[in-house]
């Protein structure tokens, strides 16, 4: 595997058919899942790692996102990644931007109210990558399915020659939704965490039986978070997966969105819905790569 830190380095090394994933990195499963799903699928491989500052609100969280580039690295060469391109800061924004993405509506719903202008960040940081590494195939996990209707938006408004592919979302053994955030969570707050998970599994029972109105859906979804001290719920909602609009009744491509607080930790899940079918991700087996060897 080979690792580049410029735009122009990078590109011409990416041979034929280029796949892209993006990550903020600290790699764990749902990454490799994407990873996985790219490889069979294109002749260069290409991972980004890159902790965007602009899709960040709390300068925080920012400074305490989980970062190891070599443990990246490793797992990056073993998922099969051809080329992992990890600019820094200047290479990816040598000025400060004078170019805004906004948009309105879809990015301003469900993750947008809680933190405004996070997706015109992500829109910056998807554009940039796009046009600098110019891949056929770009990767994004329906566990941030609201970024991920946000990027299909932009690139078909925008005209990007790149097919987005969207792969399911992966959990620990005991349901939690993978996330590099996770490993700040205490003992405690990891437990109850799995209220998150639980109640979204609800969901998928009922929608498995029939149950279409939102109204009963979410309520389903926010009962165990409810009746969890630690977790703190911001949103549960019933959305379809284009518009990014709330739905009243379950139909076609939706998810019901879940963000929450524990701790001073802010957690997102989902229950996907295909063609009304739900589809709550792929459990490990085993504890995720994130717990091996600790924090
Ligand atoms: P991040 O590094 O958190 O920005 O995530 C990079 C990419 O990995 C995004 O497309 C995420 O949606 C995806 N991703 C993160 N966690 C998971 C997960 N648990 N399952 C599937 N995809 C994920």
């Amino acid at each position: 595997m080979k690792r580049q830190a410029r735009f122009a380095d990078a590109r011409a090394q990416a041979k034929g058919r280029v796949g892209l994933v993006p990550t903020m990195g600290y790699l764990h499963e749902g990454h490799l899942a994407l990873m996985e799903r790219a490889r069979g699928e294109c002749d260069t491989l290409v991972a980004s790692l890159f902790v965007n500052p602009f899709q960040f609100g709390d300068a925080e969280d920012l400074a305490s996102y989980p970062r190891d580039m070599e443990r990246d690295a490793s797992l990056a060469a073993a998922a099969g990644v051809d080329l992992l391109f990890a600019p820094s800061v200047e290479e990816m924004f040598p000025d400060d931007p004078a170019v805004q993405l906004v948009l309105p509506h879809l990015g301003d719903r469900l993750e947008g109210r809680g933190r405004p202008g996070h997706f015109a960040g992500v829109a910056l940081a998807v554009t940039k990558l796009l046009a600098g590494l110019q891949p056929d195939l770009a990767y994004f996990g329906r566990k941030d399915a609201q970024q991920l209707a946000v990027v299909r938006r932009l690139v078909k408004d925008l005209s990007f020659p790149v097919e987005i592919v969207g792969v399911p979302l992966v959990r620990e053994h005991d349901g939690l939704a993978l996330s590099s955030r996770n490993v700040r969570l205490s003992d405690s707050e990891r437990t109850a965490a799995l209220s998150i998970s639980r109640g979204l599994a609800a969901v998928a029972n009922l929608a498995e039986k029939g149950e279409q109105d939102a109204a009963v859906l979410e309520d389903a979804a926010r009962r165990p978070i409810d009746a969890e001290p630690l977790v703190d719920l911001e949103y549960a909602e019933l959305t379809d997966a284009v518009e990014v609009t709330r739905m009243r009744k379950l139909e076609h491509t939706a998810f019901l969105g879940v963000a929450a607080n524990v701790g001073d930790l802010r957690l997102i899940d989902n229950c996907f819905f295909v063609d009304g079918v739900p589809e709550l991700g792929r459990r490990l087996d085993r504890v995720s790569t994130l717990y091996q060897g600790g924090p």
